[in-house]
């Protein structure tokens, strides 16, 4: 940072902060990742100067040759790597790729089906301070109340009784396979699209760790920041027969000129994706996230569904006995700050509390995989939160708690 060094040291100081956070903190958000040099330096590049409405071969400005060249290698690499028929490579973010979708098929007032955002859907799949949930008559299916984890044939059954236009599957606090194919099945049987919201598991899923929505399922959408490791924005796939009204959609309808920088750090990130080291880093994020389970649970931690398939794992604190209240996330989430973990508070299925003051927090293991860490560093890990949560308020017992997490991460550094 050479020359925002020379010319504005202000916003300098808070990024060397903020890496100095990130590299000395356990960060344990589900939902983030930490990008390479290589998705950085492309996302740093000249190509944010560029205007580029539209798409390539038809632009609305002159002087895009190479910026088609990039755009184009986004999208076959997309393709190739996720199996797809068609891929809109320019949302900006997951909710906006989430618009796009409702935007081109779903007319107002329309149902979808959908699961809400407190039993671990999205603010897109339909929440009604969200867009989603204003403009569409959104209608939802739960997880089953004693397993914790989806029921196909309950969701059949909604399905046939509601009637939807449009099915999502996909969530952020999901921690089992989703079953995409059936998903899939009963969209059809109930004459409706089908849409998977892949922006949590998009890594796993190309990495052969989860199965894939595709090529069936009529619209994928996915953030590409998550577990796939690339630059902050989304893409949307869909087969051939779609591929014009959803292109329609994002512009001009949803969107301006696209982000060319971002999109040439999605083509880094894909490539990337495609390589074996890729497939391997699929698999020990959840390897890791099974390790730690299992050490929590085994420490008195209770787990939304005992367990978890994927990258991610939803504590129960009103059912884990040192804690046994609701409400109880903020608190512990703090705590765990304190020692140099970092999570987020969430709402567990049927909540009784409010999303404001969840009951549930949730664990990632993608960022500590990205540093290296494995099964052995997990077991640790795994007795430094349970230790935590179940003294949230000892100050020294934290204070050691806390000096161990340092060295953690200064034995695997953010390269
Ligand atoms: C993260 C996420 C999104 C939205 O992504 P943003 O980039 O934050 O807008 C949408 N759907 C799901 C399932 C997500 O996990």
């Amino acid at each position: 940072m050479q020359n925002i060094g020379k010319t504005d040291p202000e916003v300098v100081a808070i990024i060397t902060s903020e890496l100095n956070r990130e590299n000395n903190n356990l960060d344990m958000i589900a939902s983030e990742n930490y990008v390479s040099k290589s998705v950085l330096e492309a996302s740093g590049s000249i190509l944010t100067n560029k205007y580029a409405e539209g798409y390539p071969k038809k632009r609305y400005y002159q002087g895009v040759g190479l910026i088609d060249k990039i755009e184009l290698l986004a999208i076959k690499r997309a393709k190739a790597l996720f199996n797809a028929e068609h891929v809109n490579v320019q949302p900006n973010s997951g909710s906006p790729a989430n618009i796009a979708v409702y935007n081109a098929f779903i007319g107002a007032n329309d149902r979808i089906l959908g699961m809400s955002l407190n039993q671990g859907g999205h603010l897109t799949h339909g929440s009604p301070v969200n867009l989603s949930g204003k403009l569409y008559d959104f209608v939802e299916y739960c997880v089953d109340k004693d397993t914790e984890v989806l029921n196909m044939d309950e969701v059949r059954r909604i399905a046939q009784k509601t009637k939807p236009k449009l099915i999502i599957s996909g969530y952020t606090a999901y921690p089992r396979i989703i079953n995409f194919k059936e998903f899939h099945e009963i969209a059809k049987e109930v004459g409706a699209y089908s849409m998977a919201d892949i922006s949590h598991i998009a890594g796993l899923i190309v990495g052969g760790a989860h199965p894939s929505p595709l090529p069936f399922t009529d619209f994928v959408t996915t953030t590409t920041h998550k577990t796939l490791r690339g630059p902050r924005g989304a893409i949307i796939m869909c087969k051939e027969k779609f591929a014009s009204a959803i292109d329609k959609s994002v512009f001009p309808g949803l969107q301006g000129g696209p982000h060319e920088h971002i999109i040439a750090a999605k083509a880094v990130a894909f490539k990337e994706a495609m390589q074996q080291e890729f497939k391997d880093y699929a698999h020990q994020i959840i390897a890791n996230a099974k390790t730690l389970a299992e050490t929590l649970m085994e420490r008195g931690i209770k787990l939304v569904s005992n367990g978890t398939d994927n990258h991610l794992i939803l504590i129960d604190l009103i059912k884990t006995q040192s804690v046994g209240r609701t409400g109880m996330g903020k608190q512990i989430a703090t705590s765990l700050e304190e020692v140099g973990i970092v999570t987020n508070a969430n709402t567990i299925p049927f909540d009784p509390s409010t999303p404001f003051k969840p009951s549930g927090i949730r664990l990632g293991t993608p960022i500590l995989t990205t540093r290296g860490m494995k099964e052995s560093e997990m077991k640790e890990i795994g007795v430094l939160i349970a230790k935590t949560i179940n003294n949230p308020f000892d100050k020294i017992i934290k204070e050691k708690i806390k000096v161990r997490i340092a060295e953690l991460c200064k034995q695997f550094p953010i390269n």
